[in-house]
Parts: C-alpha cells; structure tokens; sequence
C-alpha cells in the first residue's frame, strides 16, 4: 500500500507565509505517495493534509473522489499563447509575458495599481483598481500569465487589459505549494499546455495554481482500475471514454484538443463524466417511478352524473387546454394507480378551476379533497372562490389556518374527521402535520413557483389506499425537463390563457422619476381602476429581512432599502392623501390580512402597499397597475409572478419596474427580459440560464440533486439520452446488461446518489 519514494523524505514544516499559518507535518503527510483510491480522505493527497482538507469541506471536497469532480470552469490554452503584436482590441486572451514595472496611482476615486509587461519590444498595459495591495505580488523580471478582454488603452497607443485575471509563473511565488513536486514538474503544468483554470477556495488562500498541482498528484498516485458503475458495454455503444482517463483529461487536456470544446465542456472527457452523471440521476428516478407504480390507489368512477356535476360548478366555458388537461387528470383518477401530476400553466391561465373540478370528481365518489397552499393570504384566496364555486352545488368547503381561534379549529377538525367536509383548504404544513381525514382521495398541492415536489405527503393512514396527488406550478419548466426532472410525475400543460386578457406594457425606470409614476398611478385609479406598490421589505434599516427570501440576488447591502410600512405612510400620507392606500404584509395578524385582502378584493382599497406575499396567486380583476420598487433586487420568477397579479381584466394594464440604487449587469438582465417578453416559458429559460439549474429549482427545498458536472439546461441532449438508457435497464429491455451490470449500477447508487442525496432509496 506505502509505495515508497525517497523523495518523500523531504517533508517538513510547510510555512504558509501569505497567513502565516504553520503546517505541522503528521502521520498522513507519510502516507503521501501511497496509492489513492477514490473513496481516500483527501487530507491524504499529496499537498493537503488536514488543516487544509477543512477548508476544502467547504467546496464539499471530502474525498480523493470530490476533487477530481472539482473541475476547471475554464482552460488557457498557453500553448500557443498569444503575441502581444497580434491582439486585437475586443477579444479575450491569454498573455504570457515578462513584468517590465509596476506602479500605484493615486486618482481622486480611488487607487490604480498598474504593470507594464513585455515580449522583446512590444508591451502591453494591466491595470487592477483599488489594485494598491497587488504592490508586493509583482517583480520586475517575472513570468505572468494575464487573461482578460484586451482594449484599447486610454492614453497613447497601444492595448490594454482591465483587471486581468493572472498567474505569476515563476517558481518562486510563495503561495501555498507543494514542495513534493519538483520544479521541473510545476513548470509543464503552468506554461507550453493547455492550462486547467479553478475556482480559488478557502478566500483565495487555495488558489486555481494550488489544486492544479494538487490534482495532478493525485491523479499520478490513484490507482489504476477505479471502480466504475457503468456497464461496459453501454460505455461501448455510446462511445464513453474510460473513466479514470476521462479524470485525468478533463483536468489536463492533450494538446490536440479543441479548444472551444474544452471551453463549452463538450470533451469526450467532459461527455463521459456528464453522462455518468446523468445516468444515474435517471436510473434513481426510473426506480422511484416503477415503485409508485405498483402501490395500490383508488379507483374514482366517472359516470354521467359525475361528469354533469364536474360540468355545473363551471362559471364561464373552460378553454381547450383546460379541457384537454381536465381529461388528462380524470383519466389518472381512473386508473387504480395514485395519480402523480404536475399541472404546469403559467399565471393566470385558470389552474383553480381546473383543480376544484377534479375535487369534484373525487367528492362525488365519496372521497374528501385536500387543497394545500403556499400561504395563508392564498389558502383564504383560495377558500373564498371555492367557497362561491362549490357551494351552490351543495359542497362543503373548510378552512384550516393556524391563525383561527381554538374552537373554530377544532369544530373544522371534527368536520374533516367525520367526513362532513369534501373540500379542506389551507396550508401545507398546517394539512400535513394536523388533520386526520375521515376518507382522503384526493390532494391538490399549489406550489406555484416553489418546487417542493418531490417531497412526499404524509397524508396517508396505515392500510388506506394511497390518495391521488395534483401538484400544481406556474413555473414553466421546459417539458422534457420536466419529464425527466420530475421523474414520478406526469405532466400537464395549460398552454392557452382564458379569453378577453389584454397584454400588459412594462416599463423600467429609476426611482429619481418616482413623481410621474405616482402620477400615472393616481390617474389609473381616478379612471377606475386599482394598483399594488410592492416592496422588498416590510421594515426599513434595522429590519431589513425580506418577507420571503429572495431567489435570485441575496441581500448584500443591508439598509438603504424602501419598505412597505414606511412607504405605505408617505403614500397614504403625503403622496396619494385622496386616495384610499391599504398595507399588506406577511407580519400582520391574519384576520386583518384577510380583511385587507376582501377590501381590496372589493375595490374599497385604491392601491395596496404590499411585500411579495401577494406574489403568489392574488387574483383581482380590476388592479390594473403594479409598481414593483426595488425591481432590481427581485429575482425573474418573482417578477413573472408579480406582473401576473395583473393583465387580469379587461383593462389595459401597465408594470412598472422601479430601480433604486445600483443595478448590477445580471439585474440590468433581468429587467430587460421582463421589458422584452411576457412569455413565462422564455422568463424561465433565461431565469434559468441566469442562475443555473441549482438556483433555479432551488436544489434543498426541492430534492433536486446538486450536480456537480452536468447542466442540466447545457446538458439536455445526454440528459434525455440517459433517461432512455436508464429505462431500459431498470424496465430489463436492455439484453446487454448482465447481472453483475445490474448489480455494480445498484451499488454505485446506494453509495454515491443515496448518501448525497437522500433522492434514492433503492430496492
Ligand atoms: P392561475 O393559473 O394563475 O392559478 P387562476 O386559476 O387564478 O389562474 O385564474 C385566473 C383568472 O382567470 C381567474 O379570475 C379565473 O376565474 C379566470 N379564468 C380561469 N379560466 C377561465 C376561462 N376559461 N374563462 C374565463 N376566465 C377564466
Ligand atoms: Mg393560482
């Protein structure tokens, strides 16, 4: 196992002067050299040790395994690197040159650190702003490598390049380095190849050099046959590269290789990790569905009198996609497997109606519905129109919040348990955790653009057939990812928005015009009509909490920030006197959110200073204005969601996104989005190429797995490849897989997706 090397016996006190921490050598450091296996602690890797191996825990880097996965998000070909004399103004580039002079200026804003390097006679020019502590890192005489976008210099002639990303190439940098490679070693694996560019860890004290050398290390000491779960001959037809080589060229690339498809990670190497990747994510999911498959559900009739009864509760004619996806569900309900399945249309394309028709279904064959909500300004929402809906038909609606009085929940408690109650409304937590049905068939879960969906509800009793599940979204995820995301869930599209909805216009603008925007609100409503302001905070300064929490950008800058209850006073006060202007926010005691809430149903409330708790599914006609202040701090799905409480009605309907304070370029980016479409499939895509997939599904609430090479969204081509493949070996179509295959798929699972993320529980 202790592959000796005498090189090894150079071990000693490794200073990291940078920090000044001591690295005390140990019992591991003597382990360096031996043969690594994927599952070794990575503190055994050559360089690292276990100071070292806690900050790399922080990248989720445990094993010899986790830092092969961490890969290059970029490469610099410094094989052919770049002539000063040959570049271009606009184009990115990897320089390597020599430092000629450094110097710091001193401007009124702020200070400039500066470097003139050179190649023989021609120079090039790098600046850094606020560059001052850069001082020290240059000498006159050293290597660099520099990449960044190359533009024309400001004064004189020649080129530039602002704040270039650089790489000081002579040996003698003291950053924390291996001294177990030898300097000939180093120096191949910083110049004349395709160079492996990291992300820095540990506040930059691991820097992109750092796990170069250290991947490398231990890359040359893992033993030869890793294990591998992949079936051969899979890896065959589909043309995937050994794994253990695909490790090694991902990092270090041979210098054949493309670049651009280093750069788009479109490799053999990069191929065959993503597939892997991929195939197993689908073969989990195939398993979870084929086990949903084979429990035992009900089997809801649907006969004339129950169609008649689905058709009477209907208040206007249903579009055809609401038709289409009405059909789709009572066909599940039919079938004696639980029906699992995503209803996807985007705001405002009549979601509920469809819903409480298949509650319908499942009242008129003797079952209770359950209908779960977000929130409870929405479970009250939802109450009242399926109050108006059903009740003339005879139905019994309840309302379950945690906020009503003890006895008032208690007596609906009884209601729900003896089975006088057919429709039960409120919010998740409070269904899921409290109430005991008498005969649940059905449950409808609107999610909205939360992704709660593979959680599992715990709805059922010991012995009881499984209830259907409906989950309802108005996030628009493109339909094969859905299929293949959503693995134990069938989809349904209502692709058509209900008749008579006029577009909406958006505008941008910066608060310095707030006077006309009030202006514009103040005619709106003296023509009739009703408007929201929202805001990111409720409280200013010492509160600045945001009322849920922001998807997209986190807060940064505390403070500074325009919120609701201080805004709702000088617009009721100083700005909209005449008018009647109402708050709402998720701090204020139930009963008066509702009451808020009915008013402004009403049209007794002219605007409605609100927090993004109305961004879930408030539905009122005649509010034909939303303000959105602060629209830079709000994510795309936010925003969608937002404007969606508008449009509603007959009334031309305007957005107004206000800016306060700096944009940041991916803010700039989303604003424009929402100016050019209303289209909430495309907002998703761009929401999703804006903040990748782990944002965008929200990776913990959802159970989406973090993947550590695959984008999903980049990906989606070997992503429906391994669904295919997943299938057929799950479902045994797949003649080319032996036993032992099936059995090495298995276990990679139980150990690799299992322990990371709970998503599998195999066989
Ligand atoms: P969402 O899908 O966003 O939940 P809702 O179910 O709240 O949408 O429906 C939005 C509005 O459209 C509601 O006021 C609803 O009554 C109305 N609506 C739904 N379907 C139709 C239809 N087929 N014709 C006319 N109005 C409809
Ligand atoms: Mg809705």
């Amino acid at each position: 196992m202790f592959a000796t090397e005498t090189r090894k016996s150079r071990v000693g006190a490794e200073i990291l002067p940078a920090h000044g921490l001591a690295y005390v050598p140990n019992a591991a450091q003597f382990m360096m050299g031996a043969v690594l296996d994927l599952s070794t602690e990575v503190k055994y890797v050559k360089g690292v040790g276990p100071r070292i191996a806690e900050w790399l825990e922080q990248k989720n880097i445990f094993t010899v395994e986790d830092l092969l996965y961490y890969l290059p998000f970029r490469y610099e070909d410094r094989l052919n690197p770049r002539g000063i004399g040959e570049l271009k103004a606009g184009e990115m580039a990897t320089v390597i040159a020599e430092v000629r002079n450094s110097a710091v200026f001193r401007t009124k804003r702020m200070p400039i650190f500066e470097i003139v390097c050179g190649q023989g006679t021609s120079t090039l020019k790098c600046m850094w702003f606020n560059g001052a502590f850069l001082r020290d890192r240059f000498k006159p005489g050293q290597l660099v490598a520099l990449y960044g976008k190359v533009e024309p210099a400001w004064k004189g002639r020649g080129l530039q390049i602002i704040q270039p990303q650089f790489e000081i190439l002579d040996s003698g940098q003291s950053e924390l380095e291996s001294e177990e490679i030898n300097p000939a070693e180093i120096e191949s694996l910083e110049v004349g190849r395709i160079v492996p560019i990291y992300e820095s860890a540990a506040n930059q004290k691991l820097t992109s050099r750092w796990f170069r050398r250290v991947v490398h290390g231990a890359l040359k000491n893992i033993k030869a046959d890793i294990a591998d779960g992949m079936p051969p001959s899979l890896c065959q037809r589909l043309d995937l590269i050994d794994r253990r080589r695909a490790f090694e060229l991902v990092h270090f690339p041979e210098a054949g290789e493309a670049f651009t498809e280093l750069s788009e990670q479109r490799t053999p190497a990069h191929r065959r990790l993503i597939f892997e990747e991929l195939f197993f994510l689908e073969v989990g999911l195939e398993l979870k569905r084929r086990r949903l498959r084979q429990r035992v559900g009900i089997t809801f009739e649907l006969n004339d009198k129950v169609r008649a009864a689905i058709k009477k509760i209907l208040p206007f004619h249903p579009t055809n996609a609401q038709k289409r996806v009405l059909g789709e569900i009572a066909e599940d309900m039919r079938h004696p497997a639980p029906m699992r399945r995503l209803l996807q249309g985007d705001v405002g394309s009549g979601k509920t109606i469809v819903a409480l028709q298949a509650a319908v279904i499942a009242i008129e064959n003797g079952y209770q519905t359950a209908f779960m909500a977000p929130t409870e300004i929405l479970a009250t929402q939802h109450y009242l129109s399926a109050r108006r809906i059903l009740e003339p038909a005879g139905y019994r609606v309840v309302l379950l919040t945690g906020s009503q009085e003890e006895d008032r929940k208690r007596s609906n408690r009884r209601h729900i348990a003896q089975g006088n109650a057919h429709l039960v409304i409120g919010t998740h937590a409070l269904i899921q955790e409290k109430v005991d049905f008498h005969k649940l068939g059905l449950v409808i879960v609107d999610e909205q653009h939360r992704f709660g969906v593979m959680q599992r509800f715990k709805l059922m009793r010991k012995g009881e057939a499984e209830p259907d599940t409906l989950v309802m979204t108005a996030t628009p995820i493109p339909r094969t990812l859905a299929l293949t995301l959503y693995g134990d869930l069938d989809t349904s599209v209502l692709d058509e928005l209900p008749p008579g909805r006029t577009p909406i216009t958006t505008k941008k603008v910066s608060d310095e015009k707030a006077d006309d925007v009030w202006d514009f609100v103040h005619k709106q409503v003296k023509a009739g009509r009703q408007a929201y302001v929202v805001y990111p905070v409720i409280e200013g300064a010492k509160d600045d909490q945001p009322e849920i929490e922001f998807s997209a950008v986190p807060a940064t800058s505390k403070g500074g920030l325009k919120a609701a209850m201080q805004m709702h006073e000088q617009l009721s006060l100083k700005v909209f006197p005449h008018l009647r202007v109402g708050l709402l926010h998720g701090r204020l005691d139930p009963e008066e959110k509702e009451r808020t809430m009915r008013r402004f149903q009403q049209g007794e409330i002219d605007v409605l200073v609100s927090t993004t708790v109305i961004e879930v599914g408030v539905d009122v006609a005649n509010a034909s204005v939303m303000v959105v202040e602060h629209a830079e701090r709000f994510g795309l799905s936010q925003l969608h969601q937002l404007r969606g409480r508008i449009g509603r009605g007959a009334a031309k309907s305007y957005c107004i996104l206000m800016t306060g304070g700096k944009v940041s370029p991916e803010g700039e980016e989303r604003l424009k989005t929402m100016v050019k479409t209303q289209d909430g499939f495309e907002i998703a895509e761009r929401d999703l190429e804006l903040r990748g997939p782990g944002e965008f599904f929200g990776t913990k609430q959802a159970g989406m797995p973090g993947l550590r090479v695959a984008n999903i969204l980049r990906d989606r081509k070997l992503l429906e490849l391994a669904k295919v493949e997943a299938h057929a070996i799950v479902e045994h179509a797949n003649p080319d897989i032996t036993s032992q295959d099936y059995e090495r798929i298995m276990l990679h699972l139980r150990q690799h997706w299992q322990r990371r993320y709970g998503l599998v529980e195999v066989g």
